[in-house]
């Protein structure tokens, strides 16, 4: 039988979610400190988010109030890392996909924080769906995407061909580009902040879908 692996992040929901969860909380925190109700600070950091992108959004935040501190930026970071997220939930199509293929060896293969990603599965109820979700970084920072490494764990423990296993994932700078020429099988989900990015033939997977309605046994067995 087949093992499929999914990404975690904008590929079984979406990631904004977790994002504006992890504000909310950095918007609670900051609220009596800057005088500012958290609903202001939590808009600001949406809307800043989605005009420039994360990187410095605390920062930016801070320095608009004249409260910019080194320390009061970490406590914002540690305030979003160690948050415990709310209301996260699939994508319906990602739903249905994991009830469809609920028989087969279901995996999860996600990099990020170790801590970050493990409290995402468990809001999202995913431990108890697949046999295991690899957290890249519990096994170093080397071992992230592009690294092979969890890939081959996983075939090893299924005791299968690579051409055995189909990796789904969004974001073709690391997703596929690793595990392609050890013959994985690759299916990349358009969706998220990557669903424009153009791809060389190496980064590119095998396949490219909208929705995760598409992968269907006839479509796995045809890749
Ligand atoms: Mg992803």
């Amino acid at each position: 039988m087949p093992v499929l692996v999914f990404d975690l992040d904008d590929t079984l929901y979406p990631e904004l979610s977790y994002v504006h969860s992890g504000f909310r909380e950095v918007a609670v925190f900051l609220a009596p400190q800057l005088g500012v109700p958290a609903e202001t600070l939590t808009a600001a950091l949406i809307a800043d988010e989605a005009a420039s992108g994360r990187g410095q959004l605390f920062d930016n935040l801070l320095r608009r109030y004249s409260r910019w501190s080194k320390a009061l930026v970490m406590a914002c970071l540690r305030t979003y890392r160690q948050h415990q997220p709310r209301h996260l939930a699939l994508h319906p199509d990602a739903e249905r996909c994991l009830q469809r293929f609920a028989a087969w060896p279901l995996y999860i293969v996600t990099d990020g924080h170790k801590e970050v990603q493990a409290r995402k599965v468990a809001a999202l109820n995913l431990a108890g769906r697949v046999r295991f979700a690899y957290l890249t970084n519990r096994y170093g920072r080397h071992r992230a995407k592009p690294d092979p490494y969890v890939f081959e764990l996983i075939r090893q423990r299924e005791g299968v061909e690579a051409g055995q296993v189909i990796y789904v994932g969004d974001n073709p700078r690391k997703d596929f580009v690793g595990i392609k020429p050890l013959g994985y099988k690759t299916v990349r989900i358009l969706r998220g902040n990557y669903a424009h990015l153009p791809a060389d033939a190496a980064h590119e997977a095998q396949c490219r879908i909208h929705s995760l309605d598409e992968l269907t046994e006839e479509f796995l067995a045809s890749l």
